[in-house]
């Protein structure tokens, strides 16, 4: 089934949240052809969650901490954001990645979603650097080795990749198909003990391209940033014509 993940950055708080998950409501027809999933804010996560409870609309949180509970200032934690009706957690987005140097302990937060009972969305990709200089998929390759050690094949059960080229985030310039297909074949090469493993795409997708990605076989749905803001474009994500 599809899986559309629609990534709210820090770009609303609570009310424009609401608003936008009204306006997204609005134009749910039944039934939903997959999953739709929204990831607001953290300060918006709890009311977030008592409007979409009892809607086809699924609730994600944008990171989490790898501690469940105690003296981390600042932090969310795991429980917390299941609790406020989280059912995915992105994890490792190259942003995280990039302006908080989250790196190796990436893994203990992948542990901590699955204890907590939801389900990760490991965020792996190249930079343009990499990509030119031929190292893409050692890079991913890496990032996956790195996200998923020590965790059982048991846990990892349900796990969703987002292949997301650093280079394409948020940049208007997506992968082409071909090197998505490439990326995604490779990964579920990677990972083919996982059971019910899912990849998605990211990197500027929106209405007028998700068709290309979403046709793919190997692509099971998109994480979307900028084309997720708007509810009639989200919308378009969600219905794209097959
Ligand atoms: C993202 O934030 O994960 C993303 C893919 O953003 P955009 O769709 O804006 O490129």
């Amino acid at each position: 089934m599809d899986l559309i993940v629609g990534n709210w950055k820090m770009n609303l708080g609570g009310r424009d949240s609401l608003q936008l998950i009204e306006g997204i409501l609005e134009r749910f027809k039944k039934p939903l052809p997959g999953e739709a999933v929204v990831c607001p804010p953290a300060t918006a996560l709890f009311m977030a969650g008592n409007r979409v409870e009892e809607t086809p609309l699924q609730l994600g949180c944008q990171n989490v901490f790898y501690e469940r509970k105690g003296a981390y200032t600042g932090e969310i934690s795991p429980d917390f954001a299941r609790e406020a009706g989280s059912k995915y957690a992105i994890i490792g987005h190259s942003e995280r990645r990039q302006f908080f140097s989250e790196g190796p302990e990436i893994n203990r937060r992948v542990a901590a979603v699955i204890n907590s009972g939801m389900i990760p969305i490991l965020c792996v990709g190249e930079s343009l650097e990499e990509r030119e200089e031929g190292n893409a998929w050692a890079v991913v390759q890496n990032q996956l080795k790195q996200g998923l050690q020590d965790i059982s094949t048991e846990k990892l059960c349900g796990l969703a990749i987002a292949y997301e080229p650093v280079w394409a985030i948020g940049t208007g310039k997506s992968a082409s198909p071909e090197d998505a297909q490439e990326m995604a074949s490779r990964i579920i090469e990677e990972l083919n003990h996982l059971q019910g493993l899912r990849v998605l795409y990211g990197g500027s997708v929106k209405p007028e391209n998700i068709s290309e990605f979403m046709t793919l076989a190997e692509i099971d749905g998109a994480l979307v940033g900028g084309a997720s803001l708007k509810a009639d474009s989200f919308a378009k994500l969600i219905y794209w014509e097959k």
